[in-house]
């Protein structure tokens, strides 16, 4: 059986091998075992349903509470060759009406549904009608409330799964859960532990990075123009902060974009748009931003402010790099911003038992900008796995600058805070060590303290970075919400008393990630932009960046080569084999340069007919006209299918002689039928239509219709 699943693979998918996981959870499915699969951010959990889905009758089941993913996940199939829709309420009643129709004639081999949808009496009956082998539950932590994102609509979909005539499958899917989460996940479900397929959370490439103490709108610049012609998200916690640098960076010419929950509908849409489809690279938002976007070449996340937990912040920093690709990771910490999450988490919790959980969330968050160890393993370890080996090349792995000695330094800070008797914030501290003649400190008579002026060489920007460093070393601490006071701790306590050090580290500089783009990858990245956009879709559903290094790399001439291409599948093959293979060989003929011994592939991949898409074969046979219904005797299929695969060969253009479908006489009826029903339902034209007149082409007749 896995043998056939990887068939099918390589087929849609272009992939060769299973990736760790997936193969498990597969043959779990395919032996009718409910299963839990915990797998990182881009691990390939979509691939664990999809591939079941394309092996088994009828329709698979996706529910996400991803609405805006949906699209992008159904284009993404359609792309792949694999017929699948959604259901959501971003439809109309129509829409959603005729889609209900096509599911029932059986169009599709998967379709996505929010959960709230399982709330509808209608939409189960509907569903009580299906065959559906498999229902799979993506984000499946949602079902938690220790989890960082419960729905309690997830709490309603065993119920609903369960009672479905056709028994299905379930398959739960999760990339951040926690081992209590995972354990509420399974109880909840019902599934047995030993149908946990748990991966581990690793993600090889990413580089993860905190950097303390620095002037961030600045480091933010510094990097973004470093890394100008790549895609990233900046994280800020607030819908303040995300104006705030967006402005700056719209003055300093970057194009940005921005996005949180007080932004317009259509605003925010746009916004998403123009990044998914890289007319924009840098994206500023809140945390609003991303439940949904698997734009696959991210190639950075830089966290502006710290999250308020290790669940959010590996959710939102594994959207770097989802294509395998290198990407970093970067927190930029400022204790201020301790308060500002402690705030959020007052306002918003009231339950005190969810608060104290809450809190401890954040201190660990806090714990891991303080962490000298391996930034990776932190993280793995939060979620409940152990590793020995350090990942090699977070910022603490690769630290290996110099420590100074800044005990002296930090008694001047901590011997004027007692001065001032533990009563202000770093500002005015700064201030009397650096000698300011701020009204507030001569009014308070601070300029007649003897660590008035102190540090007058450094100016109040660096003291107060200094004095954020303490804090981040726990040397001082803060109390407080929105006006913090700053007090000496038991740490800095000794560190006074002379019996503590305090060292600090040089500041890192600014990198620029990840490896540098040839021209090729830059003109294969603009044949898959002009395509995107005239297909109307994210060029990330046309090809990863993934599949473009690998092209870079292997220069295929021929299809046999294109398809040895990562993630280059049959579908892919047909579509856009040709352009690229034109656009690398005009590349090659300009640049000699370039052209370089090609290592031949250990195994020829040979294309036969078990391995061409299903739809094509038909299509072959069709093309010599053969009827419908000889086809599907042939092939073993029912002729609805063999009609559906017909149909798409017209939508995708590789069909165009319509007289094989209908006359002109015939082509007139279906005409007035339409104008006088409309197009929302098939079942109305047909009833409109002398019995002759199939469903099959009236099908036809709304594609020609909508290609006119
Ligand atoms: P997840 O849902 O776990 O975040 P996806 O299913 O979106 O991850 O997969 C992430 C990326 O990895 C996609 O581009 C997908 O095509 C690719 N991928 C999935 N499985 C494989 C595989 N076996 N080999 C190579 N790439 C894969």
């Amino acid at each position: 059986m896995i043998a056939e699943a990887k068939q099918v693979l390589k087929q849609y998918f272009g992939y060769d091998e299973f990736r760790d996981g997936q193969a498990r959870i597969i043959g779990n499915i395919l032996e009718g075992k409910n299963t839990v699969g915990i797998m990182p951010t881009g691990g390939g959990k979509s691939l664990c349903y999809q591939i079941p889905a394309l092996m088994q009758d009828g329709v698979t089941l996706v529910i996400s509470p991803l609405i805006s993913l949906m699209k992008d996940q159904v284009d993404s199939l359609l792309h792949q060759g694999i017929p699948a829709t959604y259901i959501n309420s971003t439809l109309s009643n129509n829409e959603v009406e005729s889609r209900m129709e096509e599911i029932s004639l059986g169009e599709y081999k998967l379709v996505y549904i929010a959960p709230e949808r399982l709330e509808s009496s209608g939409f189960l009956h509907f569903l009580h009608t299906l065959p559906i082998p498999l229902v799979a539950v993506d984000e499946a932590h949602c079902l938690s409330q220790w989890g960082h994102d419960f729905r309690p609509s997830y709490l309603g979909i065993y119920k609903a799964v369960n009672q479905l005539s056709s028994n299905p499958v379930i398959l739960a899917l999760t990339a951040t859960a926690t081992p209590q989460v995972q354990e509420d996940i399974l109880h909840h479900l019902q599934i047995p532990d030993q149908n946990k397929v748990l991966t581990g959370f690793q993600r090889t490439n990413l580089f993860f990075q905190v950097v303390k103490g620095e002037d961030r709108k600045r480091w933010v610049e510094k990097y973004v123009s470093k890394n100008k012609q790549h895609s990233g998200i900046i994280y800020c916690a607030t819908r303040k902060e995300v104006e705030n640098l967006y402005l700056h960076l719209e003055k300093k010419g970057y194009a940005a974009g921005k996005y949180h929950g007080g932004l317009s509908d259509t605003l925010r849409q746009e916004q998403q748009e123009a990044f998914l489809n890289d007319s924009i690279t840098i994206m500023i938002a809140t945390n609003a931003f991303g439940m949904g976007i698997n734009k696959s070449n991210v190639r950075y996340v830089v966290h502006y402010q710290i999250p308020k937990n290790m669940e959010g912040y590996y959710q939102e920093a594994g959207r770097a790099g989802r294509d395998g690709v290198d990407s970093e990771c970067v927190l930029l910490f400022s204790p201020q911003d301790i308060q500002t999450q402690r705030y959020i988490i007052d306002q918003n919790i009231v339950n005190p038992e969810l608060h104290k959980n809450e809190m401890q969330k954040l201190r660990d968050m806090i714990d891991f900008v303080h962490t000298e160890a391996c930034l990776q393993n932190y993280i793995l370890n939060y979620f409940g796995e152990h590793v020995d080996q350090e990942c090699g090349h977070c910022s603490n792995c690769l630290d290996d600058r110099e420590s100074e000695d800044v005990t002296k330094e930090a008694q001047m800070v901590l011997s004027c805070m007692m001065r001032m008797n533990e009563r202000f914030g770093t500002s005015l501290i700064s201030g009397v060590l650096t000698g300011s003649k701020n009204k507030k400190i001569l009014d308070w008579g601070f300029d007649r303290l003897t660590t008035y002026g102190l540090m007058k060489d450094q100016s109040q920007k660096e003291v107060g970075l200094f004095i954020d460093y303490l804090i981040s070393e726990g040397i001082i601490g803060v109390e407080g919400g929105s006006f913090p006071v700053l007090k000496v701790s038991t740490k800095g306590k000794e560190v006074l008393m002379g019996e503590r050090k305090v060292t600090r580290k040089i500041q890192p500089t600014v990198s620029a990630i990840v490896p540098k783009e040839d021209g090729l990858f830059h003109a294969l990245r603009n044949l898959r932009k002009s395509i995107a956009d005239s297909e109307g879709v994210p060029p990330f559903v046309i090809f990863s960046d993934k599949s473009l290094q690998d092209m870079c790399m292997k220069k295929p001439k021929t299809s046999e080569e294109f398809l040895h291409v990562s993630g280059v599948g049959e579908s892919k093959l047909v579509r856009y084999g040709e352009l690229f293979i034109n656009e690398i060989s005009a590349f090659l003929e300009e640049n000699p340069q370039h052209q370089v011994e090609i290592q031949k592939p250990e195994t020829t991949y040979k294309s036969n007919k078990s391995d061409t898409a299903s739809y094509l074969i038909s299509f072959s046979l069709f093309k010599e006209h053969k009827k419908i219904k000889d086809i599907a005797k042939e092939r073993g299929m029912s002729t609805a299918t063999i009609e559906n695969h017909i149909i798409r060969t017209y939508q995708e253009g590789m069909m165009d002689d319509w007289s094989i479908l209908f006359t002109e006489e015939e082509e007139i009826l279906i005409e007035k039928a339409v104008s006088k029903v409309g197009t929302g339902l098939l079942k109305p034209i047909k009833e409109e239509l002398p019995k002759e007149i199939s469903y099959f082409q009236i099908k036809g007749y709304l594609v020609k219709a909508g290609q006119k």
